[in-house]
C-alpha cells in the first residue's frame, strides 16, 4: 500500500498535469483523433464502437478459441516463455485511428486514455508485477518520433498504480527492418538479438511489458525472451491492441 505522504504527492502530480492539459485544450481546441468531431481527443461514440478482446482466450497467449478449451495448440504444442499475454481491443477501427494518432501525430494525450483502459485490465488479473516497462524503440525511431508510443501509456499505468517502471531494463541494441512484409518465420529471425535485458534491473523481478500494438506476438516474445534470459521470475505482455489475424497453426 503507498504511504499517505506518496499519496499525496500522486495526487498532486495528477492535478498539475490536468491543469497543464486543460489549458492546452483552450489554446489548441482537440479534435477527435477518429472521426474528427471538436472538443475531445477521442469521443466517446469512436470510444464505444472499439471491439474489445474478450468471451473464451487461451489463458498463455490470450487469442480467441472456439471450443471449451483453456490453452491453443500453439501453447500446448511450445509454452511461451511469457506467463500471460493480453490485449484490450482488436486492431481495428477507432482504435486503430487513436494508435496511429498517438505513434504517428504527435497525439500523445492519448497515451493517457490507453492506458486507463490497460489498468482495468490489469485489475481484472490475479498478476503479480513489481516492474513495467515499455517495449524500446530503436534510436532511428525514437530519434525521428522524439518519444516512444508505449512508454507514454506505460509510464502512466505505473504512476496510476503505484508500480515501479523502468524504461531501460531493456533496451534495442540492434536496428530491425520494418517488420510489416515479413512472415512469421521472418519476423523472429530479424528480431534476433534485437533485445538486451540488464540483469541489474530485471533479475528476480516479475515484469510487465507494455506494448501499443500486437500483431504476430514475435516482438513480444523476442522481448520476452531477454526479460527472463535476464533473469526475471516471470513476465507477463499487454497492449492496447491486437491484429487478429493469425490461425491457431501460426505463431
Ligand atoms: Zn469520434
Ligand atoms: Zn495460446
Amino acid at each position: 500500500m503507498p504511504s499517505a505522504g506518496s499519496t499525496q504527492k500522486r495526487k498532486q502530480f495528477f492535478s498539475f498535469n490536468k491543469y497543464i492539459w486543460n489549458a492546452l485544450d483552450w489554446l489548441y481546441p482537440p479534435s477527435c483523433c477518429s472521426c474528427g468531431r471538436s472538443g475531445v481527443i477521442f469521443c466517446e461514440e469512436c470510444q464505444s464502437s472499439i471491439m474489445k478482446i474478450k468471451g473464451n482466450l487461451c489463458i498463455s497467449c490470450g487469442i480467441h478459441l472456439r471450443k471449451k478449451q483453456t490453452k491453443c495448440v500453439d501453447c500446448l504444442e511450445n509454452p511461451p516463455i511469457f506467463r500471460e499475454m493480453r490485449s484490450w481491443a482488436v486492431y481495428e477501427g477507432s482504435i486503430r485511428e487513436a494508435i496511429h494518432s498517438l505513434k504517428y501525430k504527435q497525439n500523445i494525450a492519448l497515451g493517457h486514455i490507453l492506458a486507463k483502459q490497460l489498468i482495468n485490465v490489469i485489475n481484472q488479473s490475479n498478476w503479480k508485477v513489481d516492474l513495467i516497462i515499455p517495449i524500446p524503440l530503436s534510436d532511428s525511431h525514437y530519434k525521428q518520433r522524439g518519444y516512444n508510443q508505449s512508454a507514454l501509456i506505460s509510464r502512466f499505468i505505473s504512476k496510476s498504480i503505484n508500480i515501479h517502471h523502468s524504461n531501460d531494463a531493456v533496451v534495442r541494441v540492434r536496428d530491425t527492418k520494418t517488420q510489416i512484409s515479413l512472415d512469421i518465420k521472418e519476423r523472429f529471425t530479424n528480431l534476433d538479438g534485437a533485445f538486451w535485458g540488464n540483469p541489474a534491473k530485471l533479475n528476480t523481478r516479475s515484469v510487465l511489458i507494455i506494448d501499443d500494438v500486437i500483431t504476430t506476438g514475435a516482438t513480444m516474445q523476442s522481448c520476452a525472451k531477454e526479460v527472463i534470459d535476464a533473469g526475471a521470475k516471470q513476465v507477463y505482455c499487454l497492449s492496447v491492441a491486437r491484429a487478429v489475424l493469425r490461425t491457431s497453426k501460426q505463431k
